[in-house]
């Protein structure tokens, strides 16, 4: 038989329940903040991720799915690695900057081909959080504040813990950059194989090597800290005060680089010490540069773009569910709360009497089986989870009432048929 692909997991009913959930807290917070909802093509040009998230990151050269449809000329076409390039496109392509600063959050699949792996996965999903327009630090404090009454609301406040560093402008990570090579060049061979390779490709992400040797090599290493010019440090210092002034404690990590270019000055990452490697939950930074980078492709490039300035981040939604898993396992939500069951010789007056229950009880799930025997209809009421199982057989019809089994004590009593329409007789917890 044929099976799903490695990495691509199905996410069956009693799982999906708990994403419902996840996702209704996360989208309410979103609501309470302001933030409007994007939805994003799944597929996008490769170009864009190329561009966008840098051709020396591990996920341009690695990670990407990559194809060409039927299209003539055929244009390279990836499923997206990741959601900001493509909310940036849409942001551009839209013209949504012209007189406004959009905020914008959009949820849903990205596919990274890593080796699988207990929160890693080559189809998952991530929340999206875009802020655009505001070169401000109060932006990037917002975005901060507001994943923090996320945690809050999913009962993760103790377990999440957040780091923070500046990568300040382009032009002061490049003088590091060539500091940093060089320092590191004399001492290669004290590095581990990925690092050495990254010394020409993509020096700055050596810093968040996890090699023991290649940490030690870095104590003494020049610090991006040393090369930041004022304005990129008093952003910085604007950011850790309004973290101050909410009460958000935070940690300077001079090694936290992300592994996509875009970003400068504020990264920042939310990690937990639940979840083995897989540890950071959460993860973004300012982007100031990249609306500008991505609208002159294809300009005269005689002409400088003009960018706008961005800040968002993305969390893992599937390393949240586990993380809510490991401190609270997350209770089972049954599918309903009350079952019909209908003998078949009056099945049809079962159908109408569940029919008008749903329309005078919107606040209350009703499900029924199919028209089985009593018994075997009895026993689907018993596996539902419902509270509450409505019995209508002939009985019942003659004396127009219906028979009310409480699934808990498993007590039995004979109702009037419109009972369930008070709320006092039933309400859902
Ligand atoms: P990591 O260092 O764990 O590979 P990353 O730096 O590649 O993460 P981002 O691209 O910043 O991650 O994505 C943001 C978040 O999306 C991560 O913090 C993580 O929670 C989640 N994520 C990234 N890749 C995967 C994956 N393959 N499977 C599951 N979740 C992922
Ligand atoms: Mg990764």
């Amino acid at each position: 038989m044929i099976k799903a692909i490695k990495g691509f997991n199905d996410i069956l009913p009693d799982q999906s329940a708990k994403w419902l959930h996840l996702e209704s807290i996360l989208a309410d917070v979103l609501g309470r903040y302001g933030y409007e909802h994007i939805r994003l093509p799944i597929v996008e040009q490769t170009d864009l991720f190329a561009r966008a998230i840098g051709g020396a990151t591990d996920i341009v050269e690695k990670e990407m799915y990559s194809f060409t449809d039927k299209s003539e000329p055929p244009t390279p076409l990836a499923l997206r690695p990741e959601g900001t390039a493509g909310a940036v496109r849409a942001v551009i392509e839209h013209n949504l900057l012209r007189g406004d600063t959009p905020k914008l959050w959009y949820i849903g699949p990205m596919f990274r081909y890593e080796r699988p792996q207990k929160g890693r996965y080559r189809q998952f999903h991530q929340l999206g959080v875009e802020s655009f327009g505001s070169a401000l630090a109060d932006a990037d404090a917002e975005l901060i504040a507001m994943t923090h009454l996320m945690w809050q609301e999913l009962g993760l406040k103790d377990e999440m813990h957040l780091q923070l560093n500046s990568l300040g402008e382009l032009d002061e990570r490049h003088a590091y950059r060539e500091a940093l090579v060089t320092y590191l060049t004399d001492k290669q061979e004290q590095l581990d194989d990925d690092s050495k390779r990254r010394l020409t490709t993509n020096p700055l992400r050596i810093l968040d090597s996890k090699e023991a040797s290649t940490q030690a090599v870095l104590a003494d290493a020049p610090k991006l800290a040393d090369f930041l010019g004022a304005e990129s440090v008093a952003h910085f210092e604007q950011v850790q005060a309004y973290l101050t002034d909410l009460g958000i404690s935070f940690e300077i990590n001079p090694h936290l680089v992300r592994g996509l270019d875009y970003y400068n000055k504020t990264v920042f990452e939310w990690v937990t010490d639940k979840l083995g490697s897989q540890a950071t939950v959460c993860a973004g930074g300012r982007y100031d540069g990249l609306i500008g980078q991505l609208k002159s492709i294809g300009s005269d490039s005689s002409k400088p773009v003009k960018s706008e300035p961005a800040v968002g981040f993305a969390m893992g939604l599937e390393r949240l569910l586990l993380l809510m898993e490991a401190v609270a396992p997350i209770a089972d939500v049954p599918a309903c709360d009350v079952f019909v069951v209908a003998h078949p010789d009056v099945y049809g007056a079962g159908i109408g009497y569940a029919q008008r229950l749903r329309y005078s009880r919107p606040d209350v799930r009703v499900k029924m089986a199919s028209a089985t025997s009593l018994k075997a209809q009895m026993k689907k009421a018993d596996k539902s989870g419902a509270a509450l199982t409505v019995i209508i057989a002939q009985q019942e019809l003659d004396d127009q009432t219906i028979s009310i089994k409480d699934m808990q004590t498993g007590e039995q009593q004979t109702v009037a048929q419109d009972w369930l329409s008070s709320k006092e007789h039933f309400s859902r917890h």
